[in-house]
């Protein structure tokens, strides 16, 4: 680890002015990823910025039915919300599917969202990669690449968003608020994270010195059959192969309305909206969900080990939306 100051925060502004003040410091949270990367010299920060006292510990239900997660609240909290588990129940099955509980007491929303790859070739800093140090090359593309990606993956990486509950938030439509110097502004969760292209290096459409203070989870009355499957090599502490988030709305035998979203399979939590719309006004049965599956799939690229991937994840919708569709539960 190298030598690096630390601060702590005493308010949102101190924290962002801090922050753009030197371009070469970070928040931390819960640090349950930033030290790790720190450790293996991943990310070199010259100053911590402690944001980890500040007032963004609280969730809400707001006027318009909303619930606003702030940025500070634990992994564990959110997953033991009791209006997150009624209404959004996939969160918390995608919450507590990660990680451990020790880890998701102290990992926060905010740093959930940020967390960074685990592709190992990004972790060790014997190989080139292209996120670590742009320009030096991709060795996963012609190496081990069984994890890797299938769907909007470049020529400059084939890593993979590793959050469970990212795609969870994917699927519920949520919002990302983040603060600057400049002041506050709302991102669709869609377009949070980022694909590689040639830039993969940057994981997120967030600004420099930017702080997520809350994530905003739009009313959704029929998530209530909302599933989370995640498949994985161990049952438990292992990040997702695939995973699904997945809920549908029926009326009278129809879908009428369907949120779709996969994990493991690309560079962001990736919402299969070409399925979703596939899906409208359809019958829920395994003929349809088979199809939907196949279209979501239908721009997959395979590398040498990953190819399973595009059979497991279509298997994997399969499943998700039968379960969903019989109202939900363990999927
Ligand atoms: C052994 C292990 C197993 C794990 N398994 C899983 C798993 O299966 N599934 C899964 O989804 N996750 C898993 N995780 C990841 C874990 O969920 C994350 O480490 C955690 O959510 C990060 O939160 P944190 O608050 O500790 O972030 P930190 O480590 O404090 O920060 C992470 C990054 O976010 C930035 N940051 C933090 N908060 C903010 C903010 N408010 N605004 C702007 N930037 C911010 C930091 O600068 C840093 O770059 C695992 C972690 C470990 C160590």
């Amino acid at each position: 680890m190298n030598n690096f100051t630390y601060v702590r925060a005493s308010s949102l502004s101190d924290a962002v002015n801090q922050a753009v003040a030197d371009a070469n410091s970070q928040f931390i949270a819960g640090g349950t990823n930033l030290i790790d990367r720190m450790k293996v010299f991943l990310d070199q920060p010259s100053q911590l910025i402690d944001i980890s006292r500040l007032q963004m510990q609280g969730i809400e239900t707001m006027t318009d039915g909303s619930l606003r997660l702030g940025a500070l609240v634990s992994n564990t909290a959110v997953a033991d919300n009791s209006h997150v588990r009624r209404n959004y129940p996939m969160l918390t099955r995608a919450i507590l599917s990660g990680a451990s509980q020790q880890i998701r007491n102290i990992a926060t929303v905010g740093g959930n969202l940020l967390q960074r790859t685990r592709c190992p070739y990004y972790y060790d800093t014997a190989f080139p990669c292209n996120k670590r140090q742009p320009g030096t090359g991709c060795p996963a593309i012609h190496g081990i690449n069984r994890n890797h990606a299938i769907l909007g993956a470049s020529e400059d990486c084939v890593a993979v968003h590793p959050s469970d509950m990212c795609v969870a938030l994917a699927a519920l439509d949520a919002v990302v608020e983040v603060t600057s110097p400049q002041g506050q502004r709302q991102i669709p969760f869609t377009q949070f994270h980022r694909l590689p292209e040639n830039t993969p290096q940057q994981d997120t459409n967030l600004q420099p010195g930017e702080l997520i203070t809350a994530v905003i989870l739009p009313p959704l009355s029929w998530a209530k059959s909302g599933v989370y499957l995640k498949i994985r090599d161990r049952a438990s502490y292992s990040f997702a192969l695939i995973s699904v988030a997945a809920a549908v709305n029926l009326q009278r035998d129809k879908i009428q309305a369907v949120r779709l979203a996969l994990g493991g399979v690309a560079h962001k939590p990736w919402r299969a909206t070409a399925a979703e719309e596939f899906l409208l006004g359809k019958s829920a049965d395994i003929t349809t969900f088979t199809a939907a599956a196949e279209i979501a799939l239908e721009s997959a690229q395979t590398l040498t080990h990953n190819g399973y991937k595009v059979e497991l994840a279509k298997r994997a919708m399969r499943r998700a939306l039968m379960v969903s569709v019989q109202g939900g539960g363990v999927a």
